[in-house]
């Protein structure tokens, strides 16, 4: 029999794990963490199932990704309606962005500015002129005013970068609506990515997102994958002739024999863990690469609701979060009366001071962000809890495409491993992206245990194309 061991057990790994498992496959997974679900996780918080940052499943899923999650969850699939709101100099305005919303609630210098560059962007152009970067992409594309005041704050906030050294990748993967017209555009009824059925809305599992990678462990452990939580992959032998990957698990050293290593963990990572030489270029672009990192600040309120909001977005860089999602309002659940919870996202680098204050000091930066909002806590807090997230984001500074190439040429020749998930790839993509590519990758394993490298190069095509949605 076939034997794969899958390194990680975010949604990329665990969806590995299932199918593998059902086709017949025996199948390992190791992860870290003490639970499953990566960045996609939940945990219980006062009674309320909260996510790891706000968290939806995204209507632009594909449909053998949707059925599977819907086959899983059930009727604990939810169909929500968007309900967010974006802090935008001083006002707030409803996201998804609203027509009569928009006229009636936008600052007039945002909407003259808008104006102008509407105006501006009807004369002739003679296009960007130097090198393209995310900056130089969203002004030609959107004009000065939404960038200046709401992109570039946002981009800064989120990836701790300027503007100007980000990669135009960013802008190509990121921004949905690339110029002002098709932002208009999307305002229209029936304009919506999914169409008209799906324009405004998201689905949600009823006990949190995380259920969904609750689900998926449940059932590859069902069809016989093993699940190894705790355990920290410290070594991948490819080199001999037979291919070993090596754990550390309550101080112990395990060594499990493996035909083909899927791996899900940063790409990063690999070069340190396989045995293979790691030509000088190739360490340098590693280092070259690196990711943003999230605390997650969780307030249990004494209180039925905070706003009737799911989520807050907060570009301005006088708030030092970007996102504050009250994850009971994801869901359609009343329980536990009387308690709801906020999840404050504050993105920051390993060696920033944010990353390590205590749990009251970055409450007390929460409360003081709200309150500059026009959103005091007026409800006593009764629990904070805070999540430390190492691996947010990739960083898409300016030139990590070729780091990356690098880096990714040098995987590709491994022989015994194939690398994707969001870490894998270093991209930014969403869960659907991943289980995406996790289906995509059980595809490509041949009955004799080898991988069809053709198939696996068409497939990395395709991912190429996914676009973030938020
Ligand atoms: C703040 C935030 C909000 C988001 N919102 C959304 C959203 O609304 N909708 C959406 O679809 N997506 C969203 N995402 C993205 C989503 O979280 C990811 O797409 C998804 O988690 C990627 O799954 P993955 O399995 O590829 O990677 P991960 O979830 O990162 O899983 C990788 C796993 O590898 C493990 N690992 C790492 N190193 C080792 C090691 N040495 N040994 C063993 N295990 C290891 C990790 O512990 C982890 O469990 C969001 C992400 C963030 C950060």
């Amino acid at each position: 029999m076939t034997e794969v061991t899958v390194l990680g057990a975010g949604p990329a790994g665990l969806a590995a794990a299932l199918e593998l498992a059902e086709s017949g496959v025996g199948v390992t997974v190791i992860e870290r963490q003490q639970q499953v679900g990566g960045n996609a996780t939940s945990f219980d918080f006062g009674g309320i199932n909260v996510d790891y940052g706000s968290h939806r499943l995204h209507p632009a899923s594909p449909p053998q990704v949707l059925e599977r999650i819907r086959k899983l969850l059930g009727e604990d699939l939810l169909t929500r309606p968007r309900h967010g709101r974006i802090r935008l100099m001083g006002r707030w305005i409803h996201f998804p962005l609203r027509p009569v919303d928009l006229l009636l609630r936008m600052h007039p210098r945002f909407a003259a500015g808008v104006g102008i560059d509407l105006a501006r962007k009807a004369l002739p152009s003679s296009g960007i002129h130097g090198t393209e970067t995310f900056a130089s992409i969203l002004e030609k594309g959107l004009g000065k005013t939404i960038c200046s005041e709401f992109y570039f704050p946002y981009a800064r906030k989120i990836w701790g970068l300027a503007p100007d050294q980000i990669s135009p990748i960013q802008a190509y993967k990121r921004v949905s609506a690339g110029s002002i017209g098709k932002m208009l555009k999307r305002l229209l009824p029936g304009s919506g990515s999914g169409g008209a059925s799906t324009k405004g809305i998201f689905y949600y599992p009823r006990h949190g997102f995380g259920q969904i990678c609750t689900a998926l462990h449940e059932a590859a452990v069902n069809a016989g994958a093993t699940v190894h939580l705790g355990a920290n992959v410290s070594e991948i032998r490819l080199a001999g002739p037979d291919r070993q990957v090596l754990y550390e698990q309550n101080g112990s050293t395990h060594t499990l024999a493996t035909n083909q290593v899927y791996s899900t963990i940063p790409v990063t990572l690999l070069t340190q863990l396989v045995d293979a030489p790691v030509p000088a270029e190739v360490v340098t672009a590693t280092e070259a690469l690196g990711f943003r990192s999230m605390v997650l600040v969780y307030l249990l309120l004494d209180q039925d609701r905070f706003t009737e909001y799911d989520a807050h977005y907060f570009p301005g860089e006088e708030f030092p979060f970007t996102r504050i999602s009250e994850t009971k309002n994801y869901s359609d659940r009343s329980e536990p009366a009387g308690r709801t919870s906020l999840c404050a996202e504050m993105p920051c680098f390993l060696n920033d001071a944010i990353w390590s204050l205590s749990g009251p000091e970055l409450a007390d930066h929460v409360s003081a962000g709200l309150a500059r909002a026009g959103l005091p806590l007026t409800a006593k807090i009764l629990d904070v809890q805070v999540r430390r997230i190492a691996h947010a984001y990739p960083l898409f500074s300016t030139g990590y495409e070729q780091h990356f190439a690098l880096l990714d040429n040098w995987v590709d020749q491994l022989d015994g491993l194939l690398s994707f998930g969001r870490q894998g790839l270093y991209v930014h993509d969403n869960t659907h992206h991943a289980i995406f590519m996790a289906q995509a990758a059980v595809h490509c394993l041949q009955q004799d245990g080898t991988i069809d490298t053709a198939a696996w190069h068409e497939q990395r095509r395709i991912f190429e194309k996914h676009v973030v949605e938020d």
